[in-house]
C-alpha cells in the first residue's frame, strides 16, 4: 500500500489538514472548532487507532483521533520507503474515505500495509458514518486494528506449504505459484516463447529407498538435489514437485537447443556416482521437458506436460520433450479405463458370437464369444480399444472372468432352450496379463462347474505373446486346461515370434491364422504360400487350423482346398447377439452346405 500524502485531482486542495493543524488536533486528540462533541472521549477509550474524518471544501480533516492513532500515523507517515504488495492491498485510506463520502455507501473494509520501522505492518481499517454533534453533519469513523502478527504467521505457514521440507526447495504447489508469478509479469509473446519446464524423475529411487532405508534415501534426495541446483543458472528455479521427481523452470531464449543444454549439464550433473556411507550409487535421471508455447501459460498445465514427457522418458531413456497429443492420449486412456471400471462393476459389457464354420460341410462349429461395451457417453467402444486399457490398468482379470462365465453360461442357455446340448464349442480369448496375474485353471474350473458345461466344449484363445512372457508358467497353464479337457488355440497365428519348436511342445490344438494373411489371400500367391505352409505345419503338428477374416465365398473355397479345417469371418456372420447366433446355429443345422 502506499501511504504517502496524496493529492486530489487539483494539487493545490490536498484532501488531508494541512501538517500544522493535524499536528494541533494530535496534542489535544480533537480538531480546534470542530464538533467532534462526545466523540473524542468515545475514541480515547478505544484500545486500537480510532480517528473522526469529515469533508470540507473537496478535503478530508483528521476532525479527532485517539493517541493510538496519532502512532499509527506517524509510523506509517514517517517511512519514505513504502512496500507496494498485491493490488488488493493497495488502499489509500483517504481515497477510501473521499469514495465514501462521495457514495454514501453504508461502510467500508480494507487493509492497508506499510514498511514501519520494525518491518512490515499490515493494519485492517473499517469506515463507518456517525453523526456529527450537531446532527447535520456526517463524520466517518476510522478504525485500524493491527493485523501484523496474524499476517507474519499465515505468511509463515504459506512458506511452509509451499517448500519442501527435506531440500528447502519449493514444492509442487510451491513452483507452480512462483511460475504464476513470473508468467503474470509477462506480455503474451514473451509468455509463449522462451520458457520451459524440465521434469526429472530419479529411475529406481524405489528400489534404492527399500534396499537402504528411508534416511538414505533422504540424504539421496538432497545431494540429488544439490547437484542439479550447482549446474543450473541464476534465475532458473528448482524445485521437488514430488518423491523422486524434481522440476526446472528455465528461461529458453534460444528454445529447445537451450534446454538440450540444461538437461546435458544435468546428465553430467551424475556421471560420478553418489557417495551413501559405504555404498556408491549411480543415478540415473529421466528428463522430460514441456515448451510454454504448448501450454499457453498455464504454468499447471505446463508442468503435467513435462511430466507426462518425463513418463515417456522412462520408457525410451531418452530425453523427451512434450508434444500435445501426449497428454491427451493419456486423458483419453484415464478416462476409458473409469468409464470401464463402472461398466464392468454394473455389468454393462455384452457378449457377441460369431460363428466357427467347418469349411468342409458348411457347419457349425462353434462360436468365438467377443467383448462388447457400448458406452452411454462414449458410444461403442473398440475391444481393440479397451482390451490394451483393461491389460494395464489390471481390469483385464475381473473382465476375463466375466467373459468366461458368461459365454459358458449362454451355451448352457442355449442347450435349456434347445432341450438338449448343441453339438457346439465355445471360444473364449485369455489375455497374456490375466495369465500372468489370475489364477486361470480355478476361474475356468469355476465356469464350467456353474454353468455344468463340459471342458470338451470350450475353447480358450491364446495369443503368441502369452507363450514368450512366461513359457514355464504358460506350460503348467496349458495342462491344467488339458487336463480339463479345455481345448487350447492359438489366436492371430503369424503375427508374433513364436518358434515352431516351442509351438511342438505346447498342447496346443487349434493354429488360428491371422486375418492379415487371409485378407488379400486371393491371386496372391505369396499369401497362399505362406498359407499353405502354415497349414502344413500345423498338420505336422497335429494341429487342427482356423481361418480369421473370411470375406467373400472365394476366399473360404480357397482356404478349404487348402486343407484349412474352419473359418470364421463377415462372409459367415458379423459377432451377433446370443439371441442371434442361437438362430444362426438353428437355422444352419437345417442345412449343411456353404
Ligand atoms: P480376435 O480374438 O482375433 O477376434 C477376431 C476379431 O476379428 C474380432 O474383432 C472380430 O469381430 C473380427 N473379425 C471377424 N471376422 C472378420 C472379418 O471378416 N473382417 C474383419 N475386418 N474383422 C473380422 P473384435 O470383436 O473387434 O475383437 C478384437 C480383438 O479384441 C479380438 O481379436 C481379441 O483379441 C480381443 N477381444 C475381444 N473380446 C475379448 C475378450 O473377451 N477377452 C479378451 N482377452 N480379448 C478380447
Ligand atoms: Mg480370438
Ligand atoms: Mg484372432
Amino acid at each position: 500500500m502506499t501511504a504517502r500524502a496524496k493529492s486530489s485531482a487539483n494539487d493545490s486542495t490536498p484532501l488531508v489538514a494541512p501538517a500544522a493543524k493535524r499536528t494541533a488536533a494530535r496534542r489535544i486528540g480533537i480538531h480546534p472548532g470542530a464538533q467532534a462533541g462526545g466523540y473524542g472521549a468515545l475514541l480515547q477509550a478505544l484500545p486500537y487507532p480510532a480517528a473522526l474524518l469529515h469533508r470540507q471544501s473537496d478535503r478530508i480533516d483528521i476532525l479527532a483521533e485517539n493517541h493510538e492513532f496519532g502512532q499509527f500515523f506517524d509510523e506509517m507517515q514517517g517511512n519514505r520507503h513504502q512496500v507496494e504488495r498485491r493490488a488488493s492491498r493497495q488502499h489509500d485510506w483517504r481515497e477510501r474515505a473521499e469514495a465514501m463520502f462521495q457514495s454514501r455507501r453504508p461502510s467500508d473494509r480494507f487493509e492497508i500495509e506499510f514498511q514501519g520501522q520494525l518491518g512490515t505492518r499490515v493494519y485492517s481499517c473499517s469506515l463507518t458514518w456517525v453523526e456529527g454533534s450537531d446532527g447535520d453533519e456526517s463524520l466517518l469513523l476510522l478504525a485500524a486494528t493491527d493485523r501484523t502478527s496474524e499476517r507474519k504467521a499465515e505468511s509463515t505457514l504459506r512458506k511452509e506449504l509451499l517448500t519442501d521440507s527435506l531440500t528447502s526447495l519449493p514444492n509442487r504447489i510451491g513452483f507452480v505459484e512462483q511460475i504464476e508469478g513470473l508468467l503474470d509479469e509477462l506480455d503474451g509473446d514473451q509468455k509463449k516463447a522462451n520458457y520451459a519446464v524440465i521434469a526429472l524423475d530419479l529411475v529406481r529411487f524405489s528400489r534404492i529407498n527399500e534396499s537402504l532405508g528411508a534416511m538414505a534415501g533422504d540424504e539421496l534426495i538432497i545431494t540429488v538435489a544439490r547437484r542439479v541446483k550447482s549446474v543450473l543458472r541464476a534465475g532458473d528455479i528448482l524445485a521437488r514437485i514430488g518423491g523422486n521427481e524434481f522440476a526446472i523452470f528455465a528461461h529458453v531464449g534460444h528454445g529447445l537447443s537451450e534446454v538440450l543444454q540444461i538437461a546435458e549439464r544435468v546428465r553430467k550433473a551424475f556421471e560420478s556416482p553418489i557417495r551413501l556411507s559405504s555404498y556408491l550409487i549411480s543415478v540415473e535421471v529421466a528428463v522430460g521437458c514441456a515448451l510454454a508455447q504448448e501450454a499457453d501459460g498455464d504454468a499447471e498445465n505446463l508442468l503435467r506436460q513435462a511430466q507426462a514427457a518425463v513418463k515417456r522418458a522412462k520408457r525410451s531413456g531418452a530425453l523427451e520433450v512434450y508434444r500435445a497429443h501426449v497428454l491427451r492420449e493419456a486423458l483419453k486412456r484415464f478416462t476409458l479405463e473409469n468409464r470401464l471400471r463402472e461398466a464392468i462393476e454394473a455389468g454393462a459389457l455384452e457378449l457377441a458370437f460369431q460363428p466357427l464354420i467347418n469349411l468342409e460341410d458348411g457347419s457349425v462349429k462353434g462360436f468365438e464369444a467377443l467383448c462388447r461395451w457400448n458406452d452411454p457417453v462414449l458410444g461403442p467402444v473398440s475391444p481393440t480399444e479397451f482390451i490394451p486399457v483393461a491389460e494395464e490398468s489390471g481390469l483385464i482379470v475381473p473382465l476375463g472372468r466375466w467373459a468366461l462365465c458368461e459365454c459358458t453360461q449362454t451355451m448352457a442357455n442355449w442347450d435349456r432352450q434347445h432341450g438338449e446340448q448343441l453339438p457346439i464349442t465355445m471360444n473364449v480369448n485369455l489375455s497374456p496379463v490375466q495369465m500372468v496375474r489370475d489364477n486361470v485353471p480355478r476361474a475356468v474350473e469355476e465356469a464350467l462347474r456353474y454353468s455344468g458345461i463340459d471342458g470338451k466344449r470350450l475353447t480358450i484363445e491364446l495369443t503368441e505373446s502369452a507363450l514368450i512372457s512366461d513359457p514355464d508358467k504358460t506350460r503348467q497353464l496349458l495342462g491344467a486346461l488339458q487336463a480339463m479337457d479345455v481345448t487350447v488355440a492359438m489366436d492371430d497365428f503369424g503375427t508374433g515370434f513364436s518358434n515352431l519348436a516351442s509351438l511342438q511342445a505346447l498342447p496346443i490344438d487349434v493354429l488360428k491364422i491371422d486375418r492379415s494373411f487371409v485378407k488379400d489371400m486371393i491371386g496372391n500367391t505369396d499369401k497362399i504360400a505362406l498359407i499353405r505352409a502354415i497349414i502344413s505345419l500345423a498338420g505336422a503338428l497335429g494341429m487342427k487350423t482356423t481361418a480369421e477374416g473370411i470375406e467373400e465365398k472365394a476366399m473360404a473355397e480357397e482356404l478349404r482346398q487348402l486343407g484349412c479345417h474352419y473359418g470364421q469371418g463377415y462372409f459367415f456372420a458379423k459377432p451377433l447377439a446370443p439371441t442371434d447366433a442361437f438362430n444362426y446355429w438353428f437355422k444352419r443345422s437345417q442345412e449343411t452346405r456353404i
